[in-house]
C-alpha cells in the first residue's frame, strides 16, 4: 500500500529508493518524487502523482491557506465608486463608500438633514 500514511512515516525508505532510481539501479513502475511540501517547505519523497504536501493532515491546511493569501496579494484592488460624488476611488478599507473624508462628511451631514426632515414628515 502506497499511501499518505505510509509515505510519511517511511521517508528514508522512499529517499534511499529514490537515490537508487537516479542511479539506474531502482525502476520502478511508478517513479518516485522528489518534491517540496508546500506547506513546510520540506523535502519529500513521494509516489503520488498529485501529492504537493508532505503530509496532507499536517501541511495541507497550511498549504492551502498559503495559497488563499497568494491569490488575495494577487488580486487587482476593487475599485469603488464613491457613494457622494460618483468618481472611482481604490478604497483603503473594504467597507469604504466614499472616495474621501471631505465626500464622506458631506454625506453624513446631508444624511442627518435627511434624517430630521424625515423625522419632521413622520410627525406631521
Ligand atoms: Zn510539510
Ligand atoms: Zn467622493
Amino acid at each position: 500500500m502506497w499511501n499518505c500514511d505510509w509515505e510519511h512515516q517511511n521517508q528514508d525508505i522512499l529517499k534511499r529508493n529514490y537515490e537508487r532510481q537516479i542511479r539506474g539501479e531502482y525502476k520502478p513502475v511508478t517513479p518516485i518524487r522528489r518534491i517540496i511540501c508546500e506547506g513546510c517547505g520540506r523535502v519529500f519523497y513521494t509516489r503520488i502523482w498529485s501529492k504537493k504536501y508532505c503530509y496532507y493532515k499536517k501541511c495541507g491546511n497550511i498549504g492551502y491557506r498559503k495559497q488563499l493569501q497568494q491569490r488575495r496579494l494577487m488580486a487587482p484592488p476593487r475599485i469603488q465608486v464613491c457613494k457622494c460624488c460618483g468618481r472611482p476611488f481604490i478604497p483603503k478599507r473594504s467597507d469604504a463608500l466614499y472616495c474621501s473624508n471631505a465626500c464622506r462628511q458631506r454625506a453624513y451631514r446631508q444624511n442627518v438633514t435627511d434624517k430630521s426632515s424625515g423625522q419632521g414628515d413622520h410627525l406631521i
